[in-house]
């Protein structure tokens, strides 16, 4: 069996026509991975196209390459797309771990007739891939496409533009280098980023401080309002309406980090944030410790991502969701409390619990 890097290298020995597909609703490490691989394979005379199975923030559109990316659209383009995968050579599938995580794309992408190369850093990976980079204990996809290229041999060919990409993909996944996933092995790529002549404060500056003064009311409007703690699970959860969404013009990303300020209560150690997007609700995750949303996305909400940060769906009503999620917590009401304690998160000022 050759080494799946020896593989790879063979596989990408002569041009090629090469589709780069990531998830719905693109962050920095799903767009950035996509464009630096991208960036990467050109530079070595492949024919590349990056599709998205949908739009992602504003707030990454400074990415190099960004102009050429494909935006799936059932009724503008599906044609154009379907092609794209049936002439493919190879297909990279970046960041996510299931194909239904790309929409429509995905059952074109697992009909596709290239090969199909699955770099991912989630949790319990679909088999589809013929070529399979699945490493959970990566930080971030970016992570792994620095390695990749590196272990081919061409990490000469890391320019600054590629290297922000990257750059921008870990530092969003590792939450600015402060979830324990980041690894003496992450400080050491961004090192070797820096040798590359990344900017860090201006990737940094146009991910987090390129805000509209329109979401930063948003944000004060669900601090303000919409925030729920239930101390007496170590949980709080905010729930948003389309109504609400619309009132504040919300954009693609506007709501991205909300879920962040409800972990960040001192206590907390369960987030939860309900998105109502019309046709579903989108419901996002975190958890600090020992406790899986992983587990509880996958069980309660057909979703999964990551042990402390992961998603879900709901096909109810937004209230019916908040309410189905409330009435779980009690199952769960011992785990987080151990987790609370073993976090050494202070207790919260609670009444004691109903028997
Ligand atoms: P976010 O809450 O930021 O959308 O996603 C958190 C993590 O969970 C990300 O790594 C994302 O890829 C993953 N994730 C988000 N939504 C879903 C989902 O519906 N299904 C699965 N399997 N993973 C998801
Ligand atoms: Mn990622």
């Amino acid at each position: 069996m050759p080494s799946p890097i020896s593989a790879l290298k063979a596989l990408l020995a002569q041009p090629k026509q090469v589709f780069i597909t990531t998830h719905h609703k693109p962050d920095a490490d799903a767009l950035g991975s996509s464009l630096a691989l991208s960036g990467y394979l050109r530079k070595l005379g492949h024919h590349v196209t990056v599709v998205t199975p949908s739009d992602y923030p504003g707030f990454l559109n400074w990415m190099a390459g960004n102009e050429e990316v494909v935006i799936y659209d059932k009724r503008q383009n599906d044609r154009q797309v379907r092609d794209l995968v049936n002439r493919a050579e190879v297909l990279f599938c970046l960041d996510f771990s299931c194909l239904g995580r790309i929409n429509e794309l995905g059952e074109y992408v697992r009909h596709a007739p290239g090969v199909k190369v699955l770099i991912d850093h989630h949790q319990e990976p679909e088999n589809f891939a013929d070529l399979d980079y699945a490493n959970p204990r990566a930080a971030a996809t970016a992570e792994l496409i620095f390695e990749i290229i590196r272990d081919l041999g061409d990490q000469h060919l890391i320019d600054a533009g590629i290297g922000e990409c990257l750059y921008a993909g870990i530092m969003t996944d590792t939450g600015s280098f402060r979830h324990p996933s980041t690894s003496r092995n992450v400080h050491l790529i961004i090192a070797e980023l820096l040798s590359a002549g990344i900017d860090l404060s201006a990737v940094h500056r146009r991910i987090y401080d390129s805000h509209s003064e329109q979401r930063l009311r948003f944000l004060g409007f669900v601090l303000k309002d919409k925030l729920v703690v239930k101390p007496e699970f170590n949980t709080a959860y905010i729930a948003i309406t389309q109504d609400e969404l619309k009132a504040y013009d919300s954009k693609t990303g506007d709501t991205e980090g909300l879920v962040n300020f409800a972990l960040s209560i001192e206590g907390v150690v369960f987030a939860a944030i309900f998105i109502d997007r019309g046709p579903a609700v989108k419901i996002s995750f975190r958890s600090v410790g020992e406790f899986s949303v992983s587990d509880f996305s996958r069980q309660h909400f057909a979703g999964g991502g990551h042990h402390n940060a992961a998603g879900g769906i709901s096909h109810e009503r937004l209230d019916a969701t908040v309410t189905k999620f409330l009435g779980l917590l009690p199952d769960y009401q011992v785990a987080l409390a151990t987790t609370a304690a073993v976090s050494g998160a202070p207790a919260l000022a609670v009444a004691p619990p109903v028997a």
